[in-house]
This record gives structure tokens, sequence and C-alpha cells, in this order.
């Protein structure tokens, strides 16, 4: 077993032993008013981290479910996917598994798609929504939702749909401000919980576009969501430990501030970089994927020769890093400083990755 402040994996992150405790409560039952009293204060507080106004949907399972949602009820034919890297893909694919047409909008690691193209590309072709991922965990880099979505909101009853996985909790996100239509997430990146737990904000038109639509099936129906939400309850029995966890952890993120919670993620992205470019000019073999201008406050790729020595070396240290994704999966490490990480703990595993870097060269 890890040490505590040695889990630097951009999901899971490290769980705080106060929300480990908080999921060994009893059972309460969930059709009771003290379970009601627990979905409002969650939602409520939810609601300030997506921006929102409308009620943002707990979702038993991961992100991927909660995905799955956002398509199944906000898109109908044809979606436009801006791919930063591999999690933009794998929301391509989604969509394609549940009979969208997906046209891709790619760009080079560590970039992100320019607005001008995106622009151009929604002229070109009549799509009903845009797939983009707030936060790029597999390159590291942060999309401009709120130009993309202002693009978006031009063209005729155009949907926007955003992957915030690795995001909400880590920055900021307004949901009802940038006119976006769905925001999911999970339990267990930058919000700072252990995984089981999908959530996802949906707008009004969404929600008025899903109920035109059949085939809606049953888990992932964003109506029942709809519905149960006006009685502060789920549709089906909750992951009723994991809500013990949120509505603990709500409760200290909002004592710690967005601000200061988001501020503390920018700090750790800065003390990252910057120890990756002295390493790089140390000759240890590293250098950043992600342009410095789009860089993510919750999770640095870091280029190198090979990753398997590196991350074994790290591990035989008692500390745990990321591997690649996608085209980098050899060739990069990632550094997860999301949820409740600290500059300090970043640093100190810093110093030893420095170390392990001057074996290997
Ligand atoms: C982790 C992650 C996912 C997948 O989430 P799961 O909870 O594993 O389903 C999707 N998108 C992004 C950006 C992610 O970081």
């Amino acid at each position: 077993m890890l040490e505590r402040g040695r889990f630097f994996v951009p999901g899971p992150t490290e769980v705080r032993p106060e929300i480990l405790q908080a999921m060994a409560r009893p059972m309460i039952f969930h059709r009771t008013p003290e379970m009601e009293a627990l979905m409002r204060r969650v939602t409520a507080r939810l609601g300030v981290l997506f921006g929102t106004r409308r009620p943002v949907h707990v979702v038993g399972g991961s992100g991927t479910g909660a995905m799955e949602l956002a398509i199944r009820g906000g898109s109908l034919r044809r979606v436009l996917a801006i791919v930063h890297g591999d999690f933009g893909e794998r929301f391509a694919k989604l969509a394609e598994s549940c009979d969208r047409e997906v046209a891709r909008l790619k760009c080079p690691l560590g970039e992100t798609v320019p607005l001008d193209q995106i622009r151009d590309a929604l002229a070109s072709g009549r799509f009903d929504a845009v797939l983009a991922t707030h936060n790029e965990t597999a390159t590291g880099v942060v999309a401009d939702i709120e130009g993309i979505a202002t693009l978006a909101r031009e063209r005729d009853d155009c949907l926007v749909l955003v992957d915030s996985v690795s995001g909400a909790g880590g920055m900021q996100i307004e949901m009802d401000g940038w006119g976006v239509d769905a925001v999911v997430s999970a339990s267990q990146k930058a919000i700072g919980l252990p995984p089981g737990l999908g959530f996802a904000g949906v707008s009004q038109r969404l929600v008025d576009r899903a109920r035109t639509l059949g085939d809606r099936g049953t888990y992932l129906d964003v109506m029942r969501y709809e519905e149960f939400a006006g009685k502060n309850q789920s549709p089906t029995t909750p992951a009723i430990p994991l809500l013990f966890a949120l509505d603990e952890q709500l409760a200290f993120i909002e004592k710690e501030t967005l601000p200061k919670r988001f501020a503390r993620h920018v700090a750790m992205m800065e003390a990252c970089a910057a120890w990756t470019r002295k390493a790089e000019s140390l000759g240890l073999g590293v250098s950043l994927v992600a342009r410095q201008q789009v860089a993510s406050p919750t999770v640095t790729a870091i280029r190198v020769t090979a990753n398997g020595p590196v991350l074994d070396a790290m591990r035989a240290k008692g500390f745990e890093l990321g591997g690649g994704q996608g085209e980098l999966v050899k060739t990069s490490i990632r550094i997860g400083h999301m949820g409740d990480h600290t500059v300090g703990g970043m640093s100190a595993m810093l110093d030893v990755l420095e170390g392990v870097l001057r074996e290997i060269h």
C-alpha cells in the first residue's frame, strides 16, 4: 500500500481519509427525507461547481456512463467531434457506437483546434451537436469551451456536449453562462472522490430535445433523472456510500472556496511545467507535451524516451504516476495534480522523479 500523498495518477486520484471514513457509515434507505435532504445539498453544490442553476444529475457508474447519457439525450444524427487526444477520440467513438454519424476535427498533440477551423466546420455541414473535451487528459490541454459554445450557438439547433471528466472540480465551468447543453464529469478526478459516480448537468434545450427522442433506453435516460430530480431522488438505488462521500467532499470544496481551489491547481500546473523545463535543460530527456498557453491545471503530460523504466523506478520508491495514452502510450508519463494534491506534495514527488531520471540517464 502506498503512503498518503504519493498517488499521482490522473484518475483515480488520491482520496482524503475523511472521505474514505464517510463511506463506512451504515446504510440509509434512499426513499427517505434524510436522503432527499442529502440530494438537495449535493445538487445545489454541484450546480455551483458546474455553473448551472439546473439540477446536475448523479449517475451510478463511471464518467463514460454520463457521456453516453449526454449523447443519447442530446444528439440526433450528425455530430462534430473536436478531438485533442485519446479522450476526445473516445467521445467520438462513443457517439458512433450510438449510431451517430461523426465528423472529427483534429490537431497536433499538445495543441487545441483553432476556433476558426471549428467555425468553418460548423458552416460546412449540418451538425445537431458538437462534442468537446474540456480537459484532454491524454495530452494535458484545456479547450476554450466558451469560444466553442459561442460558435455553436450561432448555428440552428446545434447543442454543445462537454466532457469535463478531468476538469470539473479543478477549473472554472460556467455551463449556463457559456451556453453549454451538457457538462459531464466523474467522481474520481479533480473532485477528489473514489470512482463510481458520473455527473451530468443538462440544459433545458437538451431536455426538450431528449423528450422528442424514442429509443432512450432506461438507465441512461436523462428524462428519468429529470423526473426524479424534481423529488430530490434518484430513479434507481443510488450508490449510497459514494453519496455520503460526495456530500462530505462538496462541503469541503465549498469551505476551501472555488477561487482558492482553482488557484491551487494552476499553481501545481506551473510548478510542474517549471520543473519539466528545468529537467529538460539539465539533459534529463523530458519535455512538455502541451503548449504552455493551453496547459491543463489538473494534468501534465511529459514526453520521455520510454516510460516503462521511469514508472517502475517511481513505483519502487512508493510513487504511482500515470503512463501515456493513445499515440503517447509508451513515450509519455502523466502527472495528475488534481483533487486535493498540493504544490508541496507534488514538488516532493518531482524531487524523487528527478533522481530517478538522473539514474536512468
Ligand atoms: C477519465 C476520463 C474519461 C473516462 O472516464 P471513466 O470514469 O473512466 O469512464 C473520459 N474523459 C476524460 C477527459 C477523462 O479524463
